[in-house]
């Protein structure tokens, strides 16, 4: 689950994106409404966090841009000004809901939740592969009908898997989706992730396939 956060006000930005990656999610901080359209252009975000008072080009035209371009990312509206016209301008515009600064925390890592969990249940929120389950709504792991306990990075590590059985899948691809623009995250570190998620999930006969100097492969299950 990968998140655009589009905020001017660097203390804030990076507020929101500890909390949001404490909660698992993969974040990415846009400064400039022109840097966050390109952003979404380029690459698949699962929700987007827009700040209207943004120096250049103003929320609301990131806004009219992203629905012009035809894309259905939920996008969760921040203002400085607590307006009915503001409110229903942006709401006009296509945003999913919004929220007045100041704001507290836990209120709108709710909300990211809600919209998120909303715009899964119209995608089908469940992945299924032999006997592991992922709920993705509530984030919630079962391997064999028993919870299994997932970090956040071996989750989002083993949703790219899951998106590809029995399809080759690069480390760097891995690295590109479950981290954010400003992490260094080194192919030794998905070494680590792979082999945790090894220890988990072999037991119950699911397997991650080393692809020398290349990448990983989920073997599609069978029962041996
Ligand atoms: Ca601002």
């Amino acid at each position: 689950m990968r998140i655009l956060i589009v905020e001017d006000d660097p203390s804030l930005a990076s507020g929101l994106a500890r909390i949001l990656e404490a909660e698992g999610y993969a974040v990415d901080v846009a400064g400039r409404g022109e840097e966050a359209v390109g952003a979404a252009r380029g690459e698949r975000f699962d929700l987007v966090i827009l700040d209207i008072g943004l120096p250049g080009m103003d929320g609301f035209e990131v806004l009219r841009r992203l629905r012009g371009a035809e894309h259905r990312v939920p996008v969760l509206v921040l203002t400085a000004r607590d307006t009915v016209s503001d409110r229903v301008h942006g709401l006009d515009l296509g945003a999913d809901d919004y929220m007045a600064k100041p704001f507290a925390m836990p209120e709108l890592a709710a909300r990211v939740r809600a919209l998120i969990r909303r715009s899964l249940a119209q995608t089908g929120p469940k992945i299924v592969h032999g006997p592991l389950t992922l709920d993705t709504v509530a984030r919630r792991a079962y391997l064999a009908g028993e919870p299994l306990e997932l970090a956040a990075r071996e989750w989002a590590v083993l949703e790219v898997l899951l998106g590809k059985v029995e399809k080759i899948v690069s480390k760097e691809s891995i690295i590109q989706a479950v981290a954010g623009w400003d992490e260094d995250l080194s192919p030794n570190a998905i070494e680590v992730y792979i082999s945790r998620l090894r220890t988990k999930l072999e037991r119950a006969g699911v397997h991650i396939r080393t692809v020398r100097g290349f990448g990983y492969m989920l073997e599609e299950f069978k029962i041996r």
